[in-house]
C-alpha cells in the first residue's frame, strides 16, 4: 500500500521568521503521526533556516523548483546541488503557476526531471488542464501529453523515484475542489498510462497526489479513492492548523478506508 504523502506548497509566501513560526506549529501538530509522509516546500529564502528547524522531526523538506543545470551563467536560477546542500529531499517541478508565468515548457520540465533523479532528489512532477480544456472535453489527451513528454526517456528505475502531482488549473487557489470522482477517473488514468509503459510493477509503486483546493474538510473524501495517494497542497499550507488537520484526515482516512 501507498502510505499517503502530504506535501505542502508555501508558493511566495513568509518571510524567514514566519517560516519557522509555521513551522513549529507544523512539527507540533504532526508529531504523532507515522503513517503519512509529510513534506514542506517552503520559499529559497527559508530553505535554509527551515531546514534546521526540522532536524530530529520526520518532517521533510522540498524546493519548489531548480534550474536543470547544476551550475552556470543563469542569472536568478538555483540548481540541484544548491537546493540538496540545503537538505531538500523533494523538488516540485511543472507546477502550473511555472508553465503559465514563467513559460516552463514540457521539454524544460523533462530536463529537470532527469536532473533532480540524478541528484537524488524526489520530483515532485505537476501535471493538470485548464477550465477551457476540460469543458472541451481535451483533458485526457492534454494531461497524456504532459505525462509523455516531461517524463520522456526515463528508464523503469527513474519513473519509480518519481511522484506525480494532478493539479486541474481551475481548481488552484479557487476554492473549486475537483470531486473525487474527477481526481479518480484522472488519476486512474495516469495509472494506466504508467502500466502501459511501464508496467503493473512500477506503476503501482507511483505516487499520484491531487491538488488545487485541498482543505481539511475534503481531504478524506478525496485520499479514500483508489489512485488518491495524498495531496500537494497550496493555501491550506500557509497555517499550520489546517496543514496538520489535513494530514491528520489522511493518515486517519488512509487506516480506515483504503486498508479495509
Ligand atoms: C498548489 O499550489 O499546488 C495548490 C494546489 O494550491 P491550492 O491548494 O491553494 O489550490
Amino acid at each position: 500500500m501507498r502510505k499517503p504523502l502530504i506535501a505542502g506548497n508555501w508558493k511566495m509566501f513568509k518571510t524567514t521568521e514566519e517560516a519557522l513560526s509555521l513551522v513549529e506549529g507544523i512539527r507540533a501538530g504532526v508529531h504523532k503521526v507515522t503513517n503519512c509522509t509529510v513534506v514542506i516546500c517552503p520559499p529559497f529564502t527559508a530553505l535554509d533556516a527551515v531546514a534546521k528547524a526540522l532536524k530530529g522531526s520526520s518532517v521533510d523538506l522540498g524546493a519548489q523548483n531548480m534550474h536543470p543545470q547544476t551550475e552556470g551563467a543563469y542569472t536568478g536560477e538555483i540548481s540541484p546541488v544548491m537546493i540538496k546542500e540545503l537538505g531538500c529531499r523533494y523538488v516540485i517541478l511543472g507546477h502550473s503557476e511555472r508553465r503559465q508565468y514563467f513559460g516552463e515548457s514540457d521539454l524544460f520540465i523533462n530536463q529537470k526531471v532527469k536532473t533532480a533523479i540524478k541528484y537524488s532528489l524526489i520530483p515532485i512532477v505537476c501535471v493538470g488542464e485548464t477550465l477551457e480544456q476540460r469543458e472541451s472535453k481535451q483533458f485526457l489527451e492534454v494531461v497524456k501529453k504532459q505525462i509523455d513528454c516531461s517524463l520522456a526517456d526515463l528508464t523503469k528505475e527513474d519513473i519509480a523515484k518519481v511522484v506525480l502531482a494532478y493539479e486541474p488549473v481551475w481548481a488552484i487557489g479557487t476554492g473549486r475542489t475537483a470531486s473525487p470522482e474527477q481526481a479518480e477517473q484522472m488519476q486512474s488514468y495516469i495509472r494506466r498510462l504508467l502500466n502501459e509503459k511501464y508496467g503493473q510493477d512500477v506503476a503501482q509503486k507511483i505516487w499520484i497526489l491531487y491538488g488545487g483546493s485541498v482543505k481539511p474538510d475534503n481531504m478524506a473524501a478525496l485520499i479514500a479513492k483508489p489512485n488518491v495517494d495524498g495531496a500537494l497542497v497550496g493555501g491550506a499550507s500557509l497555517k499550520a492548523e489546517s496543514f496538520t488537520e489535513i494530514v491528520l484526515n489522511a493518515a486517519k482516512e488512509s487506516l480506515v478506508g483504503k486498508a479495509s
